[in-house]
């Protein structure tokens, strides 16, 4: 990605290489959690990959009346604990180990949070900010009934991810529906709530990373009342988070987006920000006076979340960290030689596979309305989130206390115990 070859160049020449390939990353920390949990090298032979993988091209009328073809990926990684499920990303970088690397992801989150799922991942290579809103249409129909024979309620769950939205979910939907010939609100998450979207969804995953950031605040001892909080990214994630955090009283003294940053010591006004903000999260064009993304990450501040793309914390900037707690809300933002460097200074890093759980499972919470046909208030959906939330977050941190690891290496090992042991009792393994 444009993101790590930018990272690459801009470092110092003697500094060892350092490994920016997601899906490497994430092999090494799984072989490492199956090793610790005494599993075979033969289970990690299955995790490492996804079971099934699926290319496909999509051809699509553009509105000035020529064909162009576009790229997508559907990525099922490991289908033991139940059907697969994780969201479709609509960007100009989306490659194939970044798809895989994110499904892989997926299981793990569905394993901490204990879902009955194994992770899956989509993605199409497009720029949707150049697309108008019938050729995102038919760029969203095109991709369902390119992979409608691998997906469905009891098979893959696909869910919003980056640039997409409950819109591009309504689309796919209705073309499920209509390919399969029954309405099936099961098929996908992420919808609006007239097509059976569940409440509390669009805000989920924000949400969890606010009862994640309160955890590990209690954890160190640290008021949330003017507690200085930096935030890389203001879109679903990034945006509605600084909002709670802002009403909780905390201080967001730093946001930003893919153009730079904007920050103000005595906290930003986040209703003014979110207000003039557009629907891909981009808001600091719109100003004057702006930092870099780079800088933002090193601001001082008590806690930082990475809200945005990949490989945004690495060897190269680790050590110049000042925030106390870093909780990932995006997929992948830190790499592991930074991982390391962190948890050497003693930062306590919520990883991603924890952190942003908290949207899966309101997915869940939505596909077992869907089931039931019955729907929950927005009450009892914080309420269960609280609990699953803290309950994981209680799990993963004692891991790590009691066998004396990273977070990261913690979280893993408590996520791919499930889908280990499902492969384990149906024999695959
Ligand atoms: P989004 O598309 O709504 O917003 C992305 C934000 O990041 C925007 O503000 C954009 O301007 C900014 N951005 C893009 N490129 C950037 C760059 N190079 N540098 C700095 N900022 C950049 O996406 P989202 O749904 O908020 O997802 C953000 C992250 O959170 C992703 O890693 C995603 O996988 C992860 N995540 C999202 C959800 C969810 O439910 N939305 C769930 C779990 C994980």
């Amino acid at each position: 990605m444009g993101q790590n070859s930018e990272v690459t160049t801009k470092r110092d020449p003697v500094e060892p290489q350092e490994n920016l390939d997601v899906l490497a990353s994430t092999q090494t920390v799984i072989k490492k959690a199956l090793e610790k949990l005494g599993y075979p090298e033969h289970v990690f032979e299955l995790l490492k990959e996804p079971l099934r993988f699926m290319h496909v091209r999509i051809p699509i009328r553009m509105d000035d009346g020529q064909v162009k073809v576009f790229t997508g990926y559907r990525s099922q990684h490991n289908d033991a604990v139940g059907p697969t499920k994780g969201g479709i990303r609509f960007h100009p970088d989306v490659t194939e180990p970044e798809v895989k690397a994110l499904s892989i992801w997926m299981s793990l989150k569905s394993g901490i949070v204990d879902l009955p799922y194994g992770g899956g991942k989509g993605g199409i290579v497009c720029d949707p900010r150049q697309m108008s809103f019938r050729e995102l249409e038919r760029l969203s129909r095109g991709y369902v009934r390119a992979i409608s024979q691998i997906v469905g309620p009891t098979k893959d769950i696909p869910a919003p991810d980056v640039f997409t939205n409950s819109q591009i979910m309504a689309w796919m939907m209705d073309e499920y529906s209509r390919i399969k010939e029954f309405d099936s609100p099961g098929f996908i998450t992420g919808k609006p709530l007239v097509l059976g979207g569940s409440r509390g969804r669009e805000t989920a995953t924000a949400k969890g990373v606010t009862i994640m950031i309160r955890e590990a605040a209690k954890k160190r001892g640290l008021d949330m009342k003017n507690a200085r909080i930096a935030i890389q990214g203001f879109g679903n994630a990034g945006s509605y988070l600084a909002k709670f955090l802002h009403d909780a009283g905390a201080k967001v003294i730093g946001i930003s987006d893919a153009y730079g940053a904007l920050t103000d010591d005595n906290g930003l006004d986040i209703d003014y920000l979110l207000d003039r903000r557009d629907s891909f999260g981009s808001v600091t064009r719109l100003f004057k006076e702006t930092i870099t993304n780079q800088e933002l990450l090193e601001l001082d501040c008590d806690i930082l979340v990475p809200a945005a793309v990949e490989n945004q914390i690495t060897a190269a900037n680790a050590h110049r960290i000042k925030a106390g707690i870093v909780v990932e809300a995006a997929n992948g933002p830190t790499t592991l030689e930074a991982t390391k460097i962190l948890s050497e200074r003693d930062v306590l890093l919520v990883p991603d596979v924890l952190a942003s759980a908290g949207g899966v499972t309101v997915s869940y919470f939505e596909w077992v309305q869907n089931n039931q046909g019955y729907y929950w208030t927005e009450d009892e959906v914080e309420k269960k989130l609280n609990d699953v939330m803290v309950s994981a977050f209680e799990n993963v941190y004692n891991t790590a206390k009691v066998r004396q690891l990273d977070m990261r290496l913690a979280a893993y090992m408590v996520g791919v115990r499930k889908m280990a042991e499902a492969s384990r009792f149906r024999g695959w393994v």
